[in-house]
């Protein structure tokens, strides 16, 4: 009888469960995929709806008498090459590091989990101990080919920048390359003004070292591959070619957002970036128009090597940079007055042990211009 009996409360047990999981269980689980999967299905036609408008837009104030297309064509210059150095091949202290180094092995894992800064600096540090503190480092068995000075625009995305450090310090030590972070960090109220930033990031970074080329990097863009070198190579040079959030497509020609780097000398002759494009947007159209009146042309990652996941984040209240179609209507003239030029600001740098942080509160009347 109490072998039934057990028997019993077993199916009854089961039953109970069973019931739990298929009422309330499964449903909520199914609920929130589907939630999910509609999430990103609007977030990706909302981005490519974006990219279309941009277009129409674009065309309709046609810069410069310059008529942008919604050109879906890859750009790349640099032909696919099979020249990376075998496996255990050496070089010596006293020569240059090779470009192509046998540790560059393409595709990268890209780690989004969130981690402390403290922890990736432990980590980081513990791998290669001979990082000075403002995470400058060079590597010892061979010549640095570049010295390059990293800059980071930032606001309120202290979850990212430790996950951006976790995933490009060890690329950039594999690429053999000198190297040292700036993070720019906007105080004060006024609207985010990247451009303004990099510039004040430029500023500084020359002051400790003669840098070959500036890295112009968002904090939330990770590569996904290892051979998108970031030596000042052919340059002036757009790396974020592909980005998951427009469907690993150049959104248009004269894309030259995300990550980009230009010689110093190059920055310098350009005038840097303007200063009066306030909130989101249009900065990194008038760096591209900048380039090409300096009869630069840009250069790009060959295929996949140009790939890019962006860290997922809401939108935390920045607004779009209306103005910035008119201003780039006269991105010429403004050119000569507005950018390193006519900046004033100051900054309080402290480093930490990865990077250099330059706190600085913009406004506009740091960046007063002239007429044009
Ligand atoms: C903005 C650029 C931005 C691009 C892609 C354009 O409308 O002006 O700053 O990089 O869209 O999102």
């Amino acid at each position: 009888i109490s072998q039934w009996r057990n028997l019993m409360f077993l199916f009854l047990f089961l039953f109970v469960f069973f019931f739990f999981f298929f009422a309330f269980v499964l449903p909520e689980t199914y609920v929130f995929m589907v939630q999910a999967r509609g999430i990103q299905i609007r977030e990706n036609v909302k981005n490519i709806g974006a990219q279309v408008l941009e277009q129409v837009v674009r065309g309709a104030y046609s810069i410069n008498g310059t008529d942008y297309s919604y050109d879906f064509n890859e750009s790349e210059s640099d032909a696919p090459s099979t020249t990376y150095l075998p496996e255990g091949f050496t070089y010596l202290p006293s020569q240059v590091c090779p470009e192509k180094l046998p540790s560059m092995k393409g595709r990268l894992e890209v780690n989004m989990s969130e981690i402390s800064l403290e922890e990736v600096e432990r980590s980081l540090l513990e791998r290669e101990p001979t990082m000075a503190l403002g995470g400058f480092w060079k590597p010892k068995d061979c010549l640095p080919r570049w010295k390059v000075a990293i800059l980071v625009p930032f606001r309120n995305r202290h979850e990212h920048l430790p996950i951006l450090l976790r995933h490009l310090v060890p690329v950039l030590q594999k690429q053999r390359l000198q190297f040292a972070f700036y993070v720019i960090e906007q105080g004060g109220t006024e609207p985010f003004n990247r451009a303004m930033l990099f510039n004040v990031g430029y500023k500084e970074a020359i002051k400790d070292l003669d840098w070959d080329c500036l890295i112009f990097h968002d904090v939330d863009h990770l590569m996904e591959n290892d051979r998108n070198y970031y030596g000042c190579t052919d340059m002036p040079r757009h790396f974020a070619v592909k980005l998951d959030k427009y469907s690993y497509m150049l959104p248009y020609n004269e894309f030259f957002g995300g990550v980009s780097g230009l010689m110093v000398k190059q920055f310098k002759r350009i005038n840097g970036f303007p200063n009066a494009f306030w909130g989101w947007g249009g900065e990194d159209d008038d760096l591209w128009n900048r380039v090409q009146f300096a009869n630069y042309s840009v250069s790009r990652p060959y295929g996949d090597l140009g790939r890019y996941m962006s860290i997922p984040h809401h939108h935390r209240g920045e607004a779009q940079f209306l103005g910035r179609y008119s201003l780039l209507r006269h991105s010429k003239e403004r050119q000569k007055v507005d950018g390193l030029n006519n900046l004033n600001y100051s900054p309080l740098i402290s480093r930490s042990r990865l990077f250099t942080n330059i706190t600085v509160s913009l406004s506009r009347k740091l960046a007063p211009v002239a007429d044009y």
